[in-house]
C-alpha cells in the first residue's frame, strides 16, 4: 500500500467543487447564499423559515473515549462518516464542525480539519481566517471590555447631572431615551419615558452602574497564543488619571460571545443572550449586564455576518457547515445550534446530520445533551463513540509519550493485555451515552500499527459493554469507503428507538446538579465545594441564576479531576474550586482545578513550518 501523504498534500491535491455548486446540490437558493470566494459561502438564516415545514433528518453526534496525547480522531471520523454516507451510500448528509482557533494552529496543536483522506477542504481556508467570524467575536468582545472600563472612568470623574447630560443629550432642545435606555429604566422599575421627569434619585440610579472593579469577569481577548498577556495592568497612560487595574487577555474562542454564537437559535435570540451577559457586579451586589452598558445592539451589528453558518465541503464533495468553536472546558465545546438546525432541514427526513462534540463523552457529549440539546430542542438519534487501540493502551497503563520522541513499543507492537485493561474507559463512556437513552455505535479508528487481534478485541469489548454496534474503520487511510461499515451501523442505529432524556432537571439546586454529573458521568464518590465555590453558589442563587444548566470546566484527560488518572477511576471526591457564570450563553461553569484561558507558544511552535510559496501563492506547512 502507498503511504498516506501529509494532510495538506492531500487537501491541495483535491480540486474542490465551486461552492455555489455545493450550495445548489443541497437545495439552497442562490439568494440564500453569500459567496466568500470559490470555496466558502455563508448561508442566510432565512432558509430556516423557508423550510420550516420540512421534517428534520437524523441527528448524529460524534464523541470519543477520554482523550490522550495520542489523538483519537473525532474530527477525522466525523468527516469519514459523512463521506461514507453521502459519497458512497448516496444519502443526504451534512457534517457540522467547529471552527478552529488560530492560536493553536500556529502554536502547538496544528489544524483541525480532520486528517488523511477525511478532511474539510481547502484545509488552509478552514484553519485560517475562514470568513472572519473569530475576528468579529474579538471585535465584539473587546467593545464590551472597553465599555466597562470607560464607564467606570466616566462615573468616577463626573457628577450625576454631568453624566445624565451626556447619556441623554439634548438634541435641538429635546432629550430622548434610546430603546436600550428604556430597557434599563424598566429594569430599575422606573416606568417613565420623559427624560425630564426623573427624580434626583432616579437620575442617580440610572447613570451609575457603580461597577465594583474587583468583580469584573469580562476579559479582553485575542486569537493568538500570547502568554505574556495572561496578566497585565491597564490604564497606565496619564489620560486615565491613575485608574489602573490588573486585567488579562484570554484567547478569543473562550469569549462568552463565542458561546452565545454557538447556542443562539435565531438573530433575536442571539441579541437577547448578548443583552443578558453579566460582566461584573455593582457595589451593591447586583449583576451588571451588557444591556446595562448599552452595548447589546452594537454587538448584534458586529456579529450580523458571523451568525450565518459557513458552507464548505469534504474531500469527497459532501457538504459541511463550519460554525462557532467555543472552548470545551469553560464553555460547552460544540458547534452552533443554527448550523445543525439548518442542516437538519436541508437533509430532510431520510438524511443525516453528523455533528461533533469536543473532548471525551464525559465532557463534550454530556454538554451536547444537557446544554446544547436543551436549548435547541433537537433530539439526537445516534451517538458515535470514537476509540483507538493506542489510546486504550494508555488507559490500560501504557507509558506516557513525549512529543518529538518515537512512540514506546507498547503502542507500536501488539499488546492485548493493555488494550483489554484500557477498555474500562470505553466501557464507562458507552454507559455515559446510554444514560441519555441514545443508541451508541463505537467506531474503532484504525492506525497502521494496530493488529487485527487488537482491533477485534475492542469491537468485542464494546459489544459486551452494550453498544448497539461496534466496527473497525479505515477512513483515515482510505476515505469514505473505509467508513462504510460505520455508516451502515449508524443507519441501523438511527432506526432503533431513542429514548432521549436529560440527566438533570435545571430547577434542581446548583450543588445537586454538579453532584449528579460528578457521580453519574465521572464516577465520583462525591463532590467537595471549596469556600469560593460555596460563596458563588449563594451569590448566583440569590441573583436568580441558580436554574441554569451546568457546564463543567474539568480536565479532558481523565474522567476524574486528575489528568494522570487513566481508565475509569472510581471512589474519588471531585473538588469544585470556584463557579463562574456565562449568563448570556446560559450556563454556570464550575471550575474543577485551574483552567488556562490563554495558551502559550512552545519552544518550537507550528509556525516554524508554515510558509507561503512566492510563485504559486500557496500555503505550505499547515497540518
Ligand atoms: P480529534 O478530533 O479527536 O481531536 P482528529 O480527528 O483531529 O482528532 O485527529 C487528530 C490527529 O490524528 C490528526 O492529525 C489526524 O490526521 C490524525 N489521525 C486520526 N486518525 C488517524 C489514523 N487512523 N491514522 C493516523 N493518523 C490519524
Amino acid at each position: 500500500k502507498m503511504p498516506v501523504p501529509s494532510d495538506i498534500e492531500i487537501s491541495q491535491s483535491c480540486v474542490p467543487k465551486p461552492i455555489d455548486q455545493v450550495a445548489k446540490e443541497v437545495g439552497l437558493f442562490p439568494d440564500e447564499v453569500e459567496l466568500y470566494g470559490q470555496t466558502k459561502a455563508k448561508v442566510q438564516l432565512s432558509v430556516l423559515n423557508r423550510l420550516k415545514n420540512q421534517p428534520d433528518g437524523k441527528y448524529v453526534v460524534v464523541t470519543g473515549i477520554t482523550p490522550t496525547p495520542l489523538g483519537e480522531g473525532k474530527s477525522t471520523t466525523t468527516v469519514g462518516l459523512v463521506q461514507a454516507l453521502g459519497a458512497h451510500l448516496h444519502q443526504n448528509v451534512f457534517a457540522c464542525v467547529r471552527q478552529p482557533s488560530q492560536g493553536p494552529t500556529f502554536g502547538i496543536k496544528g489544524g483541525a480539519a480532520g486528517g488523511g483522506y477525511c478532511q474539510v477542504v481547502p484545509m488552509e481556508e478552514f484553519n485560517l481566517h475562514l470568513t472572519g467570524d473569530i475576528h468579529a467575536i474579538t471585535a465584539a468582545n473587546n467593545l464590551v471590555a472597553a465599555a466597562i472600563d470607560a464607564r467606570i472612568f466616566h462615573e468616577l470623574t463626573q457628577s450625576d447631572q454631568a453624566l445624565y447630560n451626556r447619556l441623554v443629550p439634548s438634541v435641538n432642545g429635546v432629550r430622548k431615551f434610546s430603546d436600550i435606555q428604556i430597557r434599563r429604566l424598566q429594569k430599575l422599575g422606573i416606568n417613565k419615558t420623559d427624560p425630564m421627569a426623573l427624580t434626583k434619585e432616579e437620575v442617580n440610579s440610572f447613570v451609575r452602574l457603580d461597577i465594583d472593579p474587583g468583580t469584573i469577569t469580562w476579559q479582553r481577548v485575542l486569537d493568538t497564543n500570547d502568554r505574556f498577556l495572561r496578566k497585565i495592568t491597564i490604564g497606565q497612560s496619564p489620560t486615565e488619571k491613575g485608574f489602573t487595574r490588573t486585567a488579562q487577555f484570554d484567547i478569543t474562542v473562550s469569549s462568552e460571545i463565542m458561546a452565545v454564537l454557538a447556542l443562539a437559535d435565531a438573530l433575536d435570540d442571539m441579541k437577547k443572550r448578548f443583552g443578558r451577559m453579566v460582566v461584573a457586579s455593582s457595589k451593591k451586589g447586583q449583576p451588571v449586564t451588557a444591556d446595562d452598558l448599552g452595548v447589546t445592539g452594537a454587538l448584534a451589528v458586529l456579529m450580523k455576518d458571523a451568525v450565518k453558518p459557513n458552507l464548505m465541503q469534504t474531500l469527497e464533495g459532501t457538504p459541511v457547515f463550519v460554525h462557532a468553536g467555543p472552548f470545551a472546558n469553560i464553555a460547552h465545546g460544540n458547534s452552533s445550534v443554527l448550523a445543525d438546525k439548518i442542516a437538519l432541514k436541508l437533509v430532510g427526513k431520510d438524511g443525516f446530520v453528523v455533528t461533533e462534540a469536543g473532548f471525551g463523552a464525559d465532557i463534550g457529549m454530556e454538554k451536547f445533551f444537557n446544554i446544547k440539546c436543551r436549548y435547541s430542542g433537537l433530539r439526537p438519534h445516534v451517538v458515535v463513540l470514537v476509540a483507538t487501540v493506542r489510546a486504550l493502551k494508555m488507559h490500560g497503563g501504557g507509558p506516557a509519550v513525549t512529543a518529538g520522541v518515537p512512540l514506546p513499543k507498547e503502542y507500536t507492537e501488539e499488546n492485548l493485555q493493555l488494550v483489554a485493561k484500557g477498555c474500562s474507559n470505553l466501557n464507562k463512556q458507552i454507559q455515559n451515552a446510554q444514560m441519555f437513552g441514545v443508541p451508541v455505535v463505537v467506531a474503532v479508528n484504525a492506525f497502521k500499527t494496530d493488529t487485527k487481534a487488537e482491533l477485534a478485541l475492542v469491537v468485542q469489548h464494546a459489544k459486551e459493554a452494550g453498544a448497539f454496534d461496534a466496527v473497525e474503520c479505515t477512513h483515515w487511510a482510505e476515505g469514505g469507503k473505509g467508513a462504510l461499515a460505520l455508516a451502515r451501523a449508524v443507519q441501523r442505529a438511527s432506526q432503533a428507538p431513542s429514548n432521549f432524556r436529560f440527566l438533570y432537571n435545571v430547577e434542581l439546586p446548583v450543588v445537586d446538579k454538579i453532584r449528579l454529573i460528578a457521580q453519574q458521568v465521572y464516577g465520583a464518590r462525591d463532590i467537595e465545594l471549596l469556600p469560593e465555590a460555596q460563596e458563588k453558589v449563594a451569590l448566583y442563587t440569590k441573583q436568580g441564576f441558580g436554574n441554569l444548566p451546568i457546564c463543567m470546566a474539568k480536565t479532558h484527560l481523565s474522567l476524574s479531576h486528575d489528568p494522570e488518572q487513566k481508565g475509569a477511576p472510581t471512589d474519588f471526591v471531585l473538588p469544585i474550586r470556584d463557579i463562574r457564570a456565562s449568563v448570556g450563553a446560559g450556563f454556570l461553569y464550575p471550575l474543577v482545578g485551574t483552567m488556562s484561558t490563554m495558551p502559550g507558544l512552545p519552544t518550537r511552535p507550528c509556525f516554524y513550518d508554515i510558509d507561503l510559496d512566492p510563485v504559486s501563492g500557496g500555503v505550505n506547512g499547515l497540518f
